[in-house]
Formats: structure tokens, C-alpha cells, sequence
């Protein structure tokens, strides 16, 4: 668990140029305030390695996009930028030189505010990356597929419901996560009515196909969901894409079903601060064979850390 004194909080606030210092351990929010009386906000989590937060521009933009999808009016870029670094400083001013967590869990939190008055309430939240996030890259997980209840045509005819926006909603995404450790799973990959894969509840789900070409060369080909299926872009996915594509893999984006990855190569369950977990089983089926998964994950590894 993170204790309050592990986290370094700064609010946005006109009267602050470079952002308002809170103390963690002590409360903050009005019990009335939008965020904690109905979900009513947005929010990002971002990843920060050695003090250097990680894709700031794709997590301002689909935070810009998430504002819009919600009709929010959000802090401009440069007062989030600032107020990021502040509470980065921070952190790491606290911990230097003996203690400081390498990586950092990065937050932005803006909420529609108090009933009756609503002017958004936002906040960047700085924390120690969870070690047991970290400990699923090496070891990798066990998944379980989930009905959503949704078709995968649903978010361009039902717009309210925010799919590809990353709302403070999450209610339904931690239940999905209880349920499956419940059956003894670390996590889950929601599919849709019409039988398509989607995405985890915190994560957007990868897979791999090596296959040899006419002369001999091994193509490698990486593959994720339609985005436009009802899930949230992933920025993890966006930017491993471009490397990947970079370094000579072929892409590809669904439609997927749950036979497509019980046929991969290799399945990972991708996002900001866990970044790629490999995926060994689904419904308790063995996914591709452990060393080629092993040598995909490590050469991906590579391309993601090298993504600023
Ligand atoms: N899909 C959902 C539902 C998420 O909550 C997240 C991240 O939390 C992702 C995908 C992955 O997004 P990112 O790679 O930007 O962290």
C-alpha cells in the first residue's frame, strides 16, 4: 500500500501559478465534489523513470480528448506541465539521494467539482510505481476473458456512454479485477456481445505472429484491437506501434476474437506504468510456446524503454 507520506500532491489552482503543494495525509476534497459523489471526472496515470515522465504529450492529449468527450474545461497544457514537474521535484527532493523510487506513478485527476458550483477540481498525484505491477513483467499473468455486455459497435451509437474516454468510472473495471482473482487469475481481457476482444480492464491487450517469408527472413507482426471497437486508445500501444514499426514489425489492428489469441504466438496485456505484462494463460489455456514468448517480450522490452 502507498502511505501518504510516499505521496506528493499539487493542485491546479488560478491563484497558483505553478500549482498549490497539499499534504497527502491530511483531506483535500469537498465530501460534495463531483469525482466522489458520482465518478464525474476524468483522470490519467503516467509513468516516470530516473525523475523524466514518460509520453507527456500522448497523456495530455487524450486527457484533452477525455475533457472534450465530457464537456470538461481543463487546466491548459503548460499549467499541467508545470505542475507535473513540480510534484516530480518534489518527490524526488524528499527521497534524495539515499531512497528514491526510480519509477513513479504519475497521476492527473481533474473532477467536475463541488454540487451546485461546478468548476473542475484538478490535481497531479505522485506515488512509488507499485512493485506489484513491476513483478508481472518478469513473471507474466493468468487471464480470464469477460463478457462487457456491450457490442463493439456501441460507442459510435452511444456516445454517453464514454467508452474511448478515460473517465474516473472505474467501479466496474476494479469489479472485473476482484472477480477474477477470485478464480485464482491476475487479470482479465473484457470481450464484447458480437464476440470480439476489447481490452483489460487497465490495460490494452497485444499479440504477436512470427511467421517465415518466401525467402526464409522471419516477419514479425504485432496486433491489437480495432480502436475504434469501444476502447480506450492506449498511449502505450500507440507509441510501441510506431517503434515496433520502426524496428521492421508488420501491424495489424483486430477485429480480434478470443480464438486469435489462443492462436498467437504471444499475448501481453500493455499500459503506462506496468507496461508490457506477457500473458501465459487464458481460461487456463497455455498461450504460445515460453521461449519465443520470452524472446518477443524481451526484443518489445527494448522498444518500449527506449520510448521517451
Ligand atoms: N485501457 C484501459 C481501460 C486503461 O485503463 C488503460 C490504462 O490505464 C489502458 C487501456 C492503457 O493505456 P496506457 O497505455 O495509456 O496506459
Amino acid at each position: 500500500m502507498t502511505s501518504p507520506a510516499n505521496v506528493v500532491l499539487v493542485f491546479l489552482d488560478p491563484a497558483f501559478p505553478d500549482g498549490r503543494f497539499a499534504d497527502a495525509s491530511q483531506p483535500q476534497l469537498l465530501v460534495t465534489d463531483l469525482g466522489a459523489t458520482r465518478g464525474d471526472g476524468i483522470f490519467e496515470t503516467m509513468h516516470a523513470v530516473g525523475g523524466t515522465v514518460r509520453k507527456i504529450q500522448a497523456h495530455l492529449d487524450r486527457l484533452a480528448g477525455s475533457a472534450e468527450a465530457l464537456d470538461l474545461a481543463i487546466p491548459t497544457e503548460d499549467e499541467w506541465r508545470r505542475a507535473i514537474s513540480a510534484a516530480v521535484s518534489e518527490h524526488r527532493s524528499r527521497h534524495l539521494p539515499t531512497s528514491a523510487p526510480d519509477e513513479l506513478a504519475v497521476k492527473l485527476v481533474v473532477t467536475r467539482g463541488v454540487e451546485g458550483a461546478p468548476a473542475p477540481t484538478s490535481w497531479v498525484q505522485v506515488s512509488p510505481a507499485g512493485a506489484g505491477l513491476r513483478r508481472q513483467r518478469e513473471t507474466g499473468i493468468d487471464v480470464i476473458l469477460l463478457d462487457r455486455g456491450y457490442d463493439s459497435h456501441v460507442a459510435e451509437r452511444a456516445p454517453w456512454l464514454l467508452l474511448g474516454a478515460k473517465t474516473l468510472s472505474y467501479a466496474v473495471n476494479m469489479a472485473a479485477l476482484r472477480y477474477a482473482h477470485k478464480q485464482g487469475a491476475d487479470d482479465v481481457i473484457f470481450t464484447s456481445s458480437d464476440g470480439r476482444v476489447l481490452e483489460g480492464p487497465t490495460s490494452t491487450v497485444l499479440m504477436a505472429h512470427v511467421k517465415t517469408s518466401d525467402d526464409g527472413r522471419p516477419v514479425k507482426r504485432l496486433v491489437t484491437p480495432l480502436l475504434d471497437s469501444g476502447i480506450l486508445p492506449g498511449t502505450s500501444q500507440g507509441a510501441l506501434f510506431a517503434a515496433a514499426k520502426a524496428a521492421g514489425w508488420e501491424l495489424g489492428y483486430g477485429p480480434l476474437e478470443p480464438q486469435d489469441l489462443l492462436d498467437a504466438d504471444a499475448v501481453w496485456l500493455i499500459s503506462s506504468v506496468r507496461m508490457l505484462a506477457p500473458v501465459n494463460r487464458i481460461d487456463g489455456k497455455e498461450i504460445g510456446t515460453p521461449s519465443l514468448q520470452k524472446e518477443l517480450t524481451a526484443e518489445l522490452n527494448e522498444l518500449f524503454a527506449g520510448i521517451q
